[in-house]
């Protein structure tokens, strides 16, 4: 019933030389996990563990279901998780893309990125194992908490800055570890819930992948590129670095401010790359302080040196928060004042 494709990969051989296949494709990553993987440190759990129930979402690659993670002793709570699998027919070089997201997944450990629990294989298939995050992802919640009427965001600016801030920070991280993510945007980050409290996370890392190389986006066209979130210098010349994800994240900024907008509204993708090249830029959002598009406009300057680090970007949002939140404070007292009078 499953993917024939699926079962010959590992049917016949065990993970580890299924990961060594994938090794010849010259990715560093691959030799991390893979190294990972066989000293222990990537947990694969036993098939009987994993429950599976409804779908939540299917994405380019995995279908991704509502899942739980069996206690193995009874000093072990069971783990609700999101289960992500391979669907049926996947291509064979869908299986190397899909892997190495469940590595790169895997490799950090970050309060604002999706925590990877291991992997399950079996003759069946592989699945990832992924904390659950019930919220779903960004920018549904964002055009959900759209006002119906005005378009606009009913989220408090000190919300809004929260969810910013907790991106920044993951971005940082990443930054930090030198790795290029590629594909910062709403739609890739997943919420913990969607009540008070709730964080945001980084939860997918579809494009980390050599995406200008894959056949999959070259049989596809540059259609799937996600050419609105993309720099000049990506778009012109391929180039990726953690600064087109600085750019990328003030596109992810715009997202929030705007609530859920789609980019450069009106504008093919086509007159996107012209009208970025010649130097245009989105506007700012209607409800939005001009410190805060300001960080935007500095994440889109025109030559990577000129953009900021992914610490200034949270140094800015920091005093964002810190300037939003004395303002509030000061109509807070001065409602105080008001409603008490000194008495004479
Ligand atoms: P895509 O490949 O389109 O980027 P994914 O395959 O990562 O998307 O995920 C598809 C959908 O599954 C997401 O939009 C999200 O709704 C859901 N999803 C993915 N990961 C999780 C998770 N850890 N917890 C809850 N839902 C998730």
């Amino acid at each position: 019933e499953r993917s024939v494709a699926v079962v010959d990969l590992l049917a016949q051989q065990t993970i580890e030389s299924a990961i060594q296949e994938i090794l010849t494709e010259k990715n560093p990553n691959y030799e991390w996990f893979s190294e990972r993987l066989l000293n222990g440190t990537i947990k694969d759990y036993d098939r009987s563990r994993i429950r599976t129930d409804s779908i939540i979402g299917k994405g380019a690659f995995g279908e991704v279901y509502r899942g739980t993670l069996l206690a193995s002793n009874e000093n072990e709570k069971d783990i609700q998780i999101a289960v992500k699998q391979l669907p049926n027919g996947a291509k064979e070089n869908s299986k190397s893309d899909f892997l190495f997201e469940a590595l790169t997944l895997c490799k950090f450990q970050h309060k604002n990125i999706v925590r990877c629990l291991g992997i399950s294989t079996d003759n069946y298939g592989i699945y990832i194992l992924l904390e659950m995050m019930a919220g779903g992802d960004l920018r549904s919640y964002l055009r959900q908490t759209r006002d119906k009427e005005t378009k606009r965001s009913t989220l408090q600016i000190r919300e809004m800055l929260s969810l910013a801030l907790d991106i920044a920070s993951g971005c940082q991280y990443l930054e930090s570890n030198k790795f290029v993510h590629r594909d910062i945007a709403a739609r890739n980050c997943l919420l913990t819930s969607k009540s008070a409290g709730k964080q945001v996370k980084i939860g997918d890392f579809g494009l980390a992948r050599d995406i200008v190389m894959s056949d999959y986006y070259r049989k596809e066209g540059q259609a799937l590129l996600p050419v609105r979130w993309m720099s000049p210098e990506t778009f012109q010349d391929g180039i990726f670095s953690s600064k087109s994800d600085v750019w990328a994240y003030g596109i992810l900024l715009w997202e929030i401010f705007s609530s859920g907008f789609i980019p450069y509204p009106g504008l093919s993708n086509f007159s996107v790359l012209n009208f970025v090249t010649s130097g245009g830029r989105l506007e700012s959002p209607a409800v939005c302080p001009s410190y805060v598009y300001n960080t935007m406009l500095w994440c889109w300057a025109d030559t990577p040196e000129k953009r900021p680090t992914f610490t200034q970007v949270i140094e800015d949002l920091e005093l964002a928060n810190r300037i939003y939140v004395d303002c509030s404070v000061g109509v807070h007292k001065r409602k105080t004042k008001q409603s008490h009078p000194k008495s004479p």
